[in-house]
């Protein structure tokens, strides 16, 4: 850790609306790794406008040449960026518990089952508010999302305060929400339009196929030719395990990531989930492309779909994100359990306590995931001239004392539980670890009661 910190040059006599003031610890989560004490940061206008000695800001006050809205104490607190959940399913929530013990495709086929019976545009608004609750509470002020009747996953997340990135679902298919492709294609055009209607935080335009094997190439090389006209970034499922691989060789002749290469899909604007089973050429495509892969160690460890060899990827070249998939998978949001996961299946799999820092996946979690959605230059760290996305933990607990390295603490022994404070887009989402936008109550007993009462389905004797 360090005391020095950047050069702010307040005005004479300086207005901010919020200071976050004298955190023990701020984690930057810039290329260097670092961690500053006794440090103050200044919120304007959503937008992080210092990160100052908290001494320097104490003397300001009292002198009079800065003024606050509010000051707000972060004596024993610890701040950070929030979390980017770089792939979810939110509306999934309410699907937490359906298939388990089941590999993917049973998975899929128990899971599309559920959908077509509960996920119309009512149910998935639902799932999304419960979704984007979950999230936050465990602070995540950014999430990529995939679902379909993706306008109502956007009202339910945005309701909650997440930064909330989502965009039209395509299958070659009609699909649960039985839209046929050109109706697709329309709401794709409209989708900016739709997006800004919704008041939330600001978020890049997305196509979402859902995997090249539910994508022949001809739809996928349309997407393609879409996102270049209008700017948008891609998600998409490819190479989560060895049956899929399989699956699209049979189909189409070739490897998930090489048929998303050949209709020009790769690119830096470009995200694909899990990533799990890729050879030499699937990674030194990718990475000359510059696009990120989503890591979901949870989902991938449950469904038994193979662990993703985190040093190997990254020396090919590849930008790594971190995500939890959605909750019929991996039953939980919790992007710290997800840098747990993630630090242990990489030593796990390469028998090499180094294999990968604590630094590397705070950074995945965070500044990793911004760079991969387009908004690295306004989300990911806590600097000067970025949004103010923050989140705030209670570092006045028994498993962090000490707290020596706050990166290693973070990935080692924090948790969801630690979380006090949330802000995105400098409003509060999260105050004293209660939501403020919604009434938390009201979101829990809607989701239980659009799945039916009980939501508890059977107790074993
Ligand atoms: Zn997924």
């Amino acid at each position: 850790m360090t005391d020095a910190l950047g050069a702010h040059q307040p005005a004479a006599r300086e207005r901010v609306d919020l200071i976050c003031h004298d955190a023990d610890v701020v984690v930057v989560c810039d290329d260097a790794g670092t961690a500053l004490r006794g440090t103050s940061v200044l919120i304007t206008g959503g937008m992080i406008v210092g990160v100052v000695p908290a001494a320097e800001v104490s003397a300001r006050l009292a002198a009079g040449t800065l003024i606050a809205g509010e000051v707000r104490s972060m004596r024993r607190r610890l701040i950070m960026p929030g979390f980017v959940n770089s792939h979810t399913h939110l509306p999934m929530t309410l699907l937490r518990g359906v298939a388990e013990d089941l590999d993917l495709q049973g998975f899929l086929t128990r899971v599309w089952a559920a959908e077509a019976e509960l996920m119309g545009p009512a149910g998935t608004r639902i799932g999304a508010r419960l979704g984007a609750l979950e999230a936050v509470r465990a602070g995540t002020t950014t999430a990529l999302d995939m679902y379909f009747h993706p306008i109502a996953a956007h009202e339910g997340a945005v309701a909650v305060g997440l930064r909330h990135v989502i965009g039209p679902v395509f299958f070659d298919f009609p699909g649960p929400d039985n839209l046929t492709w050109a109706e697709r294609i329309t709401l794709a055009h409209e989708w900016p339009a739709a997006v800004a209607a919704t008041g939330g935080a600001a978020v890049p335009h997305a196509l979402m196929p859902h995997a090249p094997f539910t994508n022949g190439p001809a739809r996928l090389a349309e997407l393609a030719e879409l996102a270049g006209a209008t700017g948008a970034m891609i998600h998409t499922h490819a190479s989560e395990n060895d049956a899929e691989n399989d699956q699209t060789q049979r189909d189409f002749g070739t490897s998930p990531v090489r048929m998303l290469a050949g209709c020009g899909v790769l690119d830096r604007r470009c995200v694909i989930a899990h990533g799990v089973r890729l050879d030499d050429v699937d990674r030194s495509l990718l990475a000359a492309a510059d696009a990120a892969v989503a890591h979901c160690p949870g989902s991938n460890m449950k469904l038994a779909s193979g662990a993703l060899h985190w040093p190997r990827w990254r020396e090919s070249g590849i930008r790594l994100t971190l995500g939890t998939d959605g909750c019929a998978s991996s039953n939980d949001l919790d992007m710290f359990t997800a840098m747990r996961q993630a630090a242990s299946l990489a030593r796990l799999t390469t028998a090499d306590p180094a294999a990968v820092s604590a630094v590397d996946i705070v950074r995945a979690a965070t500044r990793e995931g911004a760079h991969a959605l387009g908004l690295g230059h306004l989300i990911g760290m806590v600097a000067a001239g970025m949004a103010a996305d923050l989140i705030v933990l209670d570092r006045d607990a028994p498993h962090l004392t000490p707290l020596r390295d706050p990166y290693t603490a973070l990935v080692w022994s924090a948790g969801r539980g630690d979380v006090v404070d949330v802000l995105v887009d400098g409003r509060w989402a999260v105050r004293d670890r209660v939501a403020s936008r919604v009434d938390e109550q009201e979101v829990l007993s809607a989701a239980r009661s659009h799945v039916g009462q009980p939501d508890i389905a059977s107790v074993r004797p």
